[in-house]
């Protein structure tokens, strides 16, 4: 399996291979095709299998480059983690000009706003933000069709099961849902039946 096989967008492609990945990954070669698919997956797998281009990918492949509204929403548990995958989707979104921000705590409040006012295709950010900003009405769900939960059982581990249920109620019904997370504790699985719609479940 490669990546030229999956039937991906040739500026997608080619963001991959400028970033330096030749061959997809276990993950990757199992993880793209279904996401991008717009079916609801959970990915367990530890970081380092490269689950962060496994849902970059996914959102890139799947958004509408001429619409610049919020169409997928990432959560991470750490503001460190949060930017590195934004810097992960705008370097492998490089050649569809993908707007990407990070909303996290610890940064100005006024800045984010502007920054979502001017558009936005994906937002990546920390749970406490992302509903701040949901919350304060500066960042829109309406068009937000793609939802991922990066490292979800550390996020639960941190305390954020209910900001995470918060955001799941302001989100449309039909948004697609990824969970990647290591360990599946009784709060993720619970998640999955809440909020999932037939999950594929890939185990690497
Ligand atoms: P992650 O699990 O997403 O944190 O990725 C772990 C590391 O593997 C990162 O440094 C990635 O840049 C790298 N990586 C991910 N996918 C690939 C790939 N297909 N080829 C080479 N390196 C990769």
């Amino acid at each position: 399996e490669s990546f030229d096989s999956m039937k991906l967008h040739e500026n997608l492609l080619r963001g991959i291979y400028a970033y330096g990945f030749e061959k997809p990954s276990a993950i990757q070669q199992r993880g793209i095709v279904p996401f991008c698919k717009g079916l609801d997956v959970i990915q367990q797998a530890q970081s380092g299998t490269g689950k962060t281009a496994t849902f970059c990918s996914g959102i890139l492949q799947q958004l509408d480059y001429e619409l610049v509204q919020c169409q997928a929403l990432v959560l991470a548990p750490t503001r460190e983690l949060a930017q590195q995958i934004e810097k992960v989707m705008r370097a492998l979104g490089d050649y569809l000009n993908v707007k990407v921000h990070a909303c996290v705590g610890g940064t100005s409040v006024r800045e984010d706003q502007r920054i979502l006012q001017a558009g936005v295709h994906v937002v990546v950010g920390t749970p406490g933000r992302v509903f701040d900003m949901l919350r304060r009405q500066s960042l829109r769900p309406d068009y937000i069709k793609m939802f991922v939960l990066d490292e979800a059982d550390e996020m639960l581990s941190r305390g954020f099961k209910d900001q995470i249920y918060d955001i799941f109620q302001l989100l449309p019904a039909k948004v697609q849902v990824g969970v990647f997370s290591a360990t599946m504790p009784p709060e993720a699985l619970e998640i999955t039946r809440k909020f999932m719609n037939k999950p594929v479940r890939i185990l690497v």
